[in-house]
């Protein structure tokens, strides 16, 4: 685990420490006073209860798991998460979505508003409704308090320790993570983030109507829901860590897909959604599973459906993300020929012709895509590095900012701002981008490390210096 030499400790309230290791996090556990290196503010204080403890799970959490932060899994991820939560009327919450890069088949809610995905759960998705069904009772645990109000009275009032339960539980649930666990700590802790069964049926009511007022089909979790049931059932003896959280007996599912169907869903063809979720599915599995197995699966999946663009541009974009370059373009390239709907056709393609050092196609398909839509983050992201490949840097700056501004929530874009920066000298906004660029995915510890650099580059008085001593100010950091 690494630790930043810059980080410099707040004069804390309670006991502070700069090593957090997993023993000290059992130890805590265990009820023994453990220590800190943030500030732990009081209920009552400016931002709530909730939110104190999603925001310390958030910066302990950071060093812990490994998080993902390619664009097709975590923008996708992030989009349907906010579709969801902006349906929450009056939520007093800030929610904040993550992928862990790891097999496991899980997912969990923090209070105040952190949501996490690993990267299994993703790939075992059926469809786009069924993910938006898992994500939509996330939330509704969420907006519920349900962990909070299932706790002891005693545990409520140590927010540090409610923070590291839950880290022991989602750690519990990761096999990276699970190195120094044993499978039944492991289990134990996993089962620790176990909800009543009253608060199941409460996040599953809410969560049908959530998903149908946010414009997904109820049916989707009901869908999701019977083949994880499913999965439980051939794998009884090695239960994903899912199950430990959300037990799905038979009656709860049937209980679901009533709510589901009283509701009248109007089926809709989404083509381009459910592109973008067959991207993040199959990205989800290509940095959680073995490449060959995967890209013959593909394949297989193309051979069997030959006049299907869908399987064959698929399998052209795994092929892109390995970096074989002439399988990239072959299979991008017929699948494009046999369906130009779709702007993710021209996007992928054209950045296969880039990294082939075929510029001139690279910019007619990227300028393809710029026209089909207009604001789309990856095409500005590709389009400003084709234009950073000719030295164009300020071009590519002004490519990188708009990328930023259609979507703040984007760590490509703010890396790749980062890029653009670093090159034209201007290192103090260099730095807060790329700690943007790591909040965004989730590493914390990282991003105070990198607002700390910032701070020493910008104008004191500035706003970008502002701007960072309030995101420090927020992670309890002094500079
Ligand atoms: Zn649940």
């Amino acid at each position: 685990m690494q630790r930043f030499p810059l980080l410099v400790m707040r004069k804390a309230a309670g006991p502070t420490c700069a090593v957090f290791g997993l023993a000290v996090l059992l130890v805590w556990l265990l009820g023994t006073a453990g220590c800190t290196y943030m500030k732990t503010r009081t209920p009552g204080d400016r931002i709530s209860y909730e939110e104190e403890v999603g925001r310390q799970f958030s910066l302990e959490a950071s060093g812990y798991f490994r998080w993902m932060d390619e664009p097709e899994v975590l923008d996708f991820v992030k989009d349907i998460g906010h579709r969801l939560s902006a349906n929450v009327v009056g939520t007093p919450y800030e929610y904040r979505f993550y992928v862990i890069r790891d097999p496991t088949m899980n997912a969990f809610a923090v209070p105040g508003g952190y949501i996490c995905f690993f990267a299994g759960l993703i790939a075992q998705a059926d469809t786009v409704d069924g993910l938006a069904g898992v994500m939509a009772h996330e939330i509704s645990h969420v907006e519920e308090n349900h962990f909070i109000r299932g706790q002891k009275k005693m545990e409520v009032a140590n927010i540090a320790g409610l923070a590291a339960t839950i880290l022991a539980a989602a750690l519990g649930g990761g096999q990276g993570a699970a190195a120094g666990v044993t499978l039944a700590q492991a289990a134990q802790q996993t089962a620790s983030l176990h909800y009543s069964r009253e608060f199941e049926r409460e996040a599953d009511r809410e969560g049908v109507e959530l998903v149908q007022v946010a414009g997904f089909d109820p049916n989707g979790m009901v869908s999701i829901f019977k083949r994880f049931h499913a999965l439980a059932r051939l794998n009884a003896a090695d239960l994903p860590p899912y199950f430990y959280t959300h037990p799905l007996p038979a009656d709860r599912i049937y209980e679901v897909e009533g709510w589901a169907q009283a509701m009248r869903t109007v089926p809709r063809s989404r083509p381009q959604l459910e592109t973008q979720f067959e991207l993040a599915r199959i990205t989800a599995r290509l940095r959680t599973e073995r490449f060959d197995a995967l890209a013959a699966e593909q394949k297989a999946k193309m051979d069997k459906n030959p006049q299907d663009a869908q399987e064959r541009f698929l399998l052209g974009y795994l092929y892109l993300k390995r970096g074989n370059l002439p399988l990239a373009l072959e299979y991008l390239q017929t699948a494009f020929d046999m369906d130009r709907s779709l702007v993710e056709h021209y996007i992928y393609l054209g950045r296969a012709y880039h990294l082939s050092g075929n510029l001139v196609r690279a910019k007619e398909l990227l300028e393809g895509a710029y026209e089909m839509d207009p604001r789309n983050t990856l095409t500005e992201v590709f389009y400003g590095d084709l234009m950073a490949q000719g030295e164009g840097w300020l071009e590519a700056l002004h490519h990188y900012q708009r990328a930023v501004i259609l979507n703040p929530r984007s760590c490509i874009a703010h890396a790749s701002l980062a890029k653009a920066y670093e090159r034209i000298q201007e290192r103090g906004k260099s730095y807060y981008e790329l700690a943007l660029s790591d909040k965004c995915a989730g590493r914390y510890l990282r991003a105070v490390y990198y607002f700390q650099k910032a701070l020493k580059h910008l104008d004191k008085d500035g706003r970008g210096a502002k701007l960072v001593q309030a995101e420090l100010e927020w992670m309890g950091i002094e500079e």
